[in-house]
């Protein structure tokens, strides 16, 4: 299986290679050159598996030679051991035909488990076979960083450094990240916005000398590794409500993309899906590009899913290389007049999109409203991100259809939003209860690319 960047400009890379590499060298994305197809059968014969079982072959075909069938069934076996509840993404039901898919069982109780625990050992297997050492740089909102560090910490031939915006993330949030105490876990709070974060670490990866340098590997949503992970719950979710003799739609609360673009992936591998409802928050940047087809930046107003609250949507540029029919000249100069503010998506191209996506906005009293009504008609606490999903999905939802919404944060979370919407402060599960307790330990560096280029340095050579 070979991948190709969004741009048109870097080498094709194999899926090992795609990994350890993030960030394409023309500043694009990878994406496999071909979709895979699972045939119906293929997908009936998925009913009953577990998880495991599930994600091995729903990924096995992306994967080439990169490892054999033993070592990746070993591999995912070990990423998913962590998780507190034994169906790893449980589905539960909130209506009539509504379902909530739980993906906040994992280590740092958000669904960017899936796919950090995955890459974590995916990562370890690679880096053990090579004798490479690397340094995996994050930029994060909140969830991608403590996923990361959680997934990487303590493992041979590997630091991890995490930005996240200062003053930006949630308590749990930030204690997750700054209270592992392995050596190779560098905890980064950058004075700015997530925007900025994630703009420092795509400077890093196109400033050449330093990401040989320093061996820069990238661990954020663009990398394509993740993705896939996220494309197997969809086909868990899909195949126990009946797939693939019944469609089902999902909802997702989405931000940087990655996550509705592997339900995007699943779709054109076969499995039926009706509708990908795509949920923003206040900062609606995707919802009104789908609407009205302009895609212009604003500045970001901070929010209760802080997680969304996003204005450069990364993995939006996989969807727009498809939609222009992969033509990579086309998406570079869509992101040439995206660091100029913006651009217009074009009639065809936005055509495409909405052939396989719609989308919706939450505002803050809406989704504060919408987890006390949740909690309420069905016992159930959503996170704030969550609730977002659960509001847009109960205005869209086409009842004949069963409609899937993705819980992708555990409540505990977020507690201060969810006591504010409801009297009621979710705890943290018990494995995680002492996490007030831990000493932190982190580094506040300003907004400057050389800066952190010298704290990154100085850092990996202890
Ligand atoms: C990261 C995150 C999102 C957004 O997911 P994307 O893949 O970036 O669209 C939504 N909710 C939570 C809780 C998250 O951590």
């Amino acid at each position: 299986m070979n991948y190709i960047s969004t741009r048109g400009q870097a080498p094709t890379l194999g899926f090992e290679q795609a990994m350890l590499t993030g960030l394409a060298r023309d500043g694009g994305l990878y994406v496999p050159e071909t979709i895979p197809e699972m045939s119906a059968d293929a997908i009936a014969a998925l009913a009953g598996l577990s998880y495991e079982e599930t994600a091995f072959r729903v990924m096995l075909p992306f994967i080439g030679e990169a490892f054999d069938a033993a070592e990746f069934r070993a591999i995912i076996a070990a990423a998913y051991a962590g998780f507190d509840h034994v169906a790893r993404a449980p589905l539960v039901q909130l209506d009539a035909n509504h379902f909530l898919l739980e993906l906040f069982h994992g280590p740092t109780l958000a669904f960017k488990d899936f796919a950090m625990q995955l890459i974590g050992q995916l990562f370890r297997a690679s880096l053990a076979r090579s004798g490479q050492r690397v340094t995996i740089v994050g930029a994060t909102s909140g969830d991608t960083g403590s996923a990361a560090i959680e997934a990487f910490a303590g493992l041979d031939n590997v630091d991890v450094v995490i930005l996240y915006p200062h003053g930006k993330v949630s308590e749990v949030q930030r204690r997750q990240m700054t209270t592992p105490a392995a050596a190779n876990v560098h905890a980064i709070a950058l004075d700015g916005n997530f925007d900025d974060c994630q703009a420092r670490l795509k400077d890093m990866f196109n400033d050449h000398a330093f990401r040989d340098e320093v061996g820069l590997a990238g661990v954020n949503s663009i990398n394509w590794a993740r993705v896939l992970a996220q494309v197997v719950y969809y086909f868990t979710a899909a195949v126990s409500l009946g797939a693939p003799h019944r469609k089902v739609s999902f909802t997702v609360p989405t931000g940087n993309f990655g996550d509705v673009f592997a339900g995007y992936i699943a779709k054109r591998m076969g499995l039926p899906i009706d509708r990908l409802v795509i949920a923003t928050n206040q900062n609606d940047i995707l919802h009104r590009c789908l609407t009205g087809g302009a895609y212009l930046t604003d500045q970001v107003v901070p929010s209760i899913s802080p997680s969304m609250d996003i204005q450069v949507s990364s993995n939006f540029e996989r969807a727009l290389f498809d939609a222009y029919d992969r033509d990579g000249g086309a998406v570079a100069q869509l992101m040439q007049e995206l660091a100029g503010g913006g651009f217009t998506v074009s009639q065809g191209a936005l055509q495409a999109l909405r052939e396989h996506f719609d989308s919706g906005r939450a505002s803050e009293a809406e989704t504060a409203a919408t987890i006390a009504r949740t909690l309420e008609a069905t016992g159930e606490l959503l996170c704030p991100h969550s609730a977002v999903a659960v509001k847009v999905a109960e205005e869209q939802r086409d009842p004949a259809v069963p409609m899937i919404t993705l819980a992708t944060a555990h409540p505990a979370k977020f507690p201060d939003a969810v006591e504010a919407a409801t009297g009621q402060r979710p705890g943290l599960p018990r494995f995680m209860a002492n996490l007030y307790d831990r000493p932190e330990r982190v580094t506040r560096a300003s907004n400057d690319l050389s800066a952190l280029q010298s704290l990154i340095r100085e850092r990996r050579s202890h």
